[in-house]
């Protein structure tokens, strides 16, 4: 625990983060740590980051590969499962997203966020942290229209629908938890482009390149609607994606977005952003992750309405008025009190049945539910939510208010 104070006006000098943004990564880690050291010796810039927009890849196990949903002639284990045992260390602290390709397994089990290898960080189906001085916030998943409101049901029911499909699909319980942010995020990071991004002037080039989007991009359905509601809403410095696996960039409003191309030789797949610092009082050479004080306030009291069911359900329509309603200010001062919470890699679970593991066959029965790894525990704990075991709840009040709404309705 640590507490951020004041600084004296001369202390404060403005400084500059050097951070490498990609697109996916699709197992190929070592490539992309060649390609950017390569890249880092050639223009002398010391990099202080990478972030990496999905489809990352982290299997370290075969079955851990039976988890990622994609066509049979892509499903290779990539290079991940050798970071994940230290035989190799990302030569950067390294945060990623979840994309549709994922070991939604690995994911799942961190919830919330937390270290899948020394210095590779997931940001968790939604997160919002402070590193290095600037504070990244980000909703793994792509858009999906009929999963877009369920619940997160698949830790329970994961083989009976939807498969491993479903899981990687955004949730709107994310979006709102997210529209409840307050203060300025520097970097926001989505897998899908939120839709509408493209500007007009841009168009016919775009069409040019990618004729296969033009349909979509007429009817403003390319990408993801509540990618487009975060960024206009919340209005991020930077809003960066990939998945569409093309170069693009554009300013909306005062935000600088980016998205990129998927790894592989000659392609535009990641570049660089120079980005001030914001927490004044944090070190750019400190390597630790700590979880966003409002965040911590938000995740906890928008846990008791924790939807796991499968069935529609909708807060923007339980709560009416953009769901503004259940913002405690009450609860986010009990956060503020202990301003940052260090999250550090200590040791993560490593297997040391690695090689065992990784002749394991496909097992259809087996669950994208595991148990609760230390980390998320330990997260739970920072955000002051009970642990029953299972990481989620399928709460009473959210059951309540569901009831009210279907009485209002007959009404
Ligand atoms: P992934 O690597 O995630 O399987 O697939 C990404 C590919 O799907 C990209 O190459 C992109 O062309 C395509 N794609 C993703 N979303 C859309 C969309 O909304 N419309 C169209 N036309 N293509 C999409
Ligand atoms: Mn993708």
């Amino acid at each position: 625990m640590e507490s951020t104070l004041p600084l004296k006006e001369e202390e404060i000098k403005e400084e500059t983060l050097n951070i490498i943004i990609t697109g996916c990564i699709h197992g190929s880690l070592d490539k992309m740590y060649n390609d950017i050291k390569e890249y880092s010796s050639k223009n002398n810039k010391k990099i202080d980051l990478v972030l990496c927009t999905g489809d990352f890849e982290c299997m370290r196990t075969e079955n851990d590969l039976t988890f990622l949903s994609c066509p049979e002639k892509y499903r290779e284990m990539g290079d991940f499962y050798k970071y994940y045992t230290s035989k190799i260390i990302a030569p950067y602290l390294t945060i990623f997203i979840g994309g549709n390709h994922e070991a939604s397994n690995y994911l799942e089990q961190n919830y919330y966020g937390g270290w899948v290898a020394p210095n590779i960080y997931y940001l968790g189906r939604s997160g919002l942290i402070n590193v290095k001085g600037i504070r990244i916030g980000g909703i793994s998943g792509i858009f999906n229209k009929y999963d877009y409101f369920r619940g997160n049901f698949e830790k329970e029911e994961n083989d009976i629908k939807g498969d491993k499909k479903s899981i990687f699909h955004l949730r709107e319980f994310d979006v709102v938890k997210m529209s409840h942010v307050k203060n300025k995020i520097d970097i926001f990071m989505t897998h899908d482009w939120p839709t509408n991004l493209i500007s007009e002037e841009d168009k016919d080039d775009v069409f040019q390149k990618k004729p296969h989007f033009k349909n979509d991009i007429l009817e403003g359905t390319l990408g993801s609607y509540p990618g487009e509601f975060i960024l206009k809403y919340l209005k991020p410095n930077y809003f960066i994606c990939g998945h569409m696996h093309f170069y693009y960039s554009n300013k909306i409003g005062d935000t600088e977005i980016y998205a990129f191309d998927k790894c592989l030789n000659k392609r535009n797949y990641f570049g660089l952003i120079e980005v001030k610092k914001s927490i004044i009082s944090m070190d750019i050479s400190d390597n630790n992750i700590y979880i966003d004080p409002e965040w911590m306030a938000i995740t906890n009291v928008f846990n008791q309405f924790f939807p796991n069911k499968y069935d529609y359900y909708s807060l923007f329509n339980l709560f009416d008025k953009n769901a503004k309603i259940i913002y405690n200010e009450i609860v986010l001062n009990k956060f503020k009190m202990n301003l940052f919470f260090k999250h550090k890699f200590e040791e993560i679970d490593i297997d040391e049945n690695i090689n065992e593991l990784l002749k394991d066959k496909f097992t259809k029965k087996e669950k994208i539910k595991d148990d609760l790894n230390e980390q998320t525990k330990y997260l739970l704990n920072i955000f002051d939510i009970d642990n029953d075991g299972n990481n989620h709840y399928l709460s009473k009040k959210y059951l309540e208010l569901e009831e009210k709404n279907k009485l209002k309705k007959k009404e």
